[in-house]
């Protein structure tokens, strides 16, 4: 069933580290081997034996219309003939930059990327450089890209792959960055009282997808601001995956919270690789070449990149009802999957926020990274295992989340749920 994904794994695995360029696809924390994947389409995936899968990653988060959309495909065709690349400014960069202004409140300034990684590196330098400070705190089990920095108490492969410290990144490095547990607010409290003066930022996911989806209590973030406006610290928002998923405006929008830096990933680039940071002119401004902040980057702005993602969020904010829509598949899936587990008498938790949601299995709420990883993991290794031969393609670690698109139809939710529920009675029973 899976014959030429294994020729094709062991052939990777003799040139590329792992056999995969990025740790979280080698099914490490599942077992087995990774699925290799020849086309997609809508809400489906197709691998290198004919299966097909639905797809509930959605290349983690990006595909939110679902994959190879008409016109994200035709923008990217018509453009490539201009030119893959100029090194030059286009005018794409400002009607793109235009556009996610137009979207997502409290920024006036956007630098484009090439990836989330960059984006939340080069917004806490610009945190620093603004502030004049060194430390910043982060929380347990979120992740923020690969920067040395953000390598700390990471979540997302990091936890996968249970790294505790990485050889590479220096305790120097190590030791400007301040954890707390996710929703916990005392914890960051003792840490400013512990650093005073020395804070350069709060970096959060407004609501986590890297230890499964974790959403914030009520209050967890507005205490954030609060205490970063009593302290002189930024508010960091990371929305590489909530960004124009969550809503138009992103978890700004559907939380009403406000940032000072706001960064984005993948999703701006309707899957091309893109990131992007944003924020308030007053701050972007320490930004080279108007400010002493450098950042750079050859192919920043790319216009195949800029079309792709531009096509993306204008489909997006001329059509704000995809929201609900989405949200309703969302809440429909997980209705349908409680209603599995209850009845199989499986101990269930379903987090969900619009179209993020994930399953642990825990009698007890999932609010942060060590509930996440107390759970039944075991169990869902196995469940897993069984969603795939069943066509189902759910991420393969219980820290991450699952992202719908558009695509899903009824059918396609029904057959999922059908699915959990034989593969409930078989790994249950
Ligand atoms: N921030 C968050 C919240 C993410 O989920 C990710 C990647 N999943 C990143 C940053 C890093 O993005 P990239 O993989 O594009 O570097």
């Amino acid at each position: 069933m899976f014959t030429n994904s294994q020729i094709l794994f062991d052939r990777a695995r003799q040139v590329i580290p792992g056999g995969v360029n990025s740790p979280v696809r080698a099914f490490k924390s599942v077992g087995g081997s990774p699925i290799f994947m020849k086309s997609a389409k809508g809400a489906y995936m197709y691998d290198a034996d004919g299966n097909a899968y639905i797809d509930y990653i959605n290349s983690w988060g990006p595909m939110i219309l679902g994959h190879a959309y008409e016109p994200v495909l035709k923008a990217i065709q018509e453009y490539a003939a201009y030119s893959t690349s100029f090194g030059a400014p286009t005018e794409l960069e400002i009607k793109m930059a235009e556009l996610i202004i137009s979207m997502v409140p409290n920024i006036d300034m956007v630098r484009m990327v090439n990836s989330g990684t960059e984006a939340c590196m080069s917004a806490l330098r610009v945190a620093r450089g603004f502030t004049g400070r060194n430390k910043f705190i982060k929380f347990e089990g979120n992740y923020h890209g690969h920067a040395d920095s953000f390598l700390v108490s990471a979540g997302s492969g990091v936890a996968t792959l249970d790294i505790q410290s990485i050889p590479g990144v220096t305790q120097a490095v190590a030791n400007d960055t301040l954890t707390a547990p996710y929703n916990n607010l005392p914890a960051v409290q003792q840490l400013i009282a512990d650093h005073p003066d020395s804070i350069a930022a709060i970096i959060v996911e407004p609501v986590a997808g890297n230890m499964g989806c974790i959403l914030p209590q009520a209050g967890f973030l507005e205490g954030l601001r609060a205490l970063c406006d009593e302290h002189g610290i930024l508010l960091i928002l990371d929305e590489v995956m909530t960004g124009f998923r969550l809503a138009r405006g992103g978890a700004q929008e559907r939380l009403n919270i406000k940032a000072d830096l706001v960064t984005f990933g993948k999703i701006i680039g309707g899957g091309m690789p893109v990131g992007a940071f944003a924020g308030r002119r007053e701050i972007m401004e320490w930004v080279a070449p108007v400010g002493k902040v450098y950042q750079a980057g050859t192919l920043s702005g790319n216009p195949i990149a800029m079309i792709a993602g531009y096509t993306m969020l204008s489909t997006l904010d001329n059509n704000p009802g995809i929201y609900e829509e989405l949200e309703q598949k969302a809440t429909y899936l997980v209705d349908g999957l409680k209603k599995v587990f209850t009845e199989a008498g499986i101990v269930h938790q379903v987090n969900q926020l619009g179209s993020m949601m994930s399953v642990h299995f825990a009698e007890y709420p999932i609010i942060d990274f060590s509930a996440a990883a107390g759970a039944n993991n075991e169990l869902f290794k196995r469940f897993f295992h069984a969603m795939l031969e069943r066509g189902v393609y759910l991420p393969p670690s219980a820290f991450e989340s699952w992202f719908l698109c558009n695509a899903l139809t009824q059918e396609d939710l029904d057959k999922t749920i059908a699915a959990a529920k034989e593969s409930i009675a078989v790994i249950a029973g």
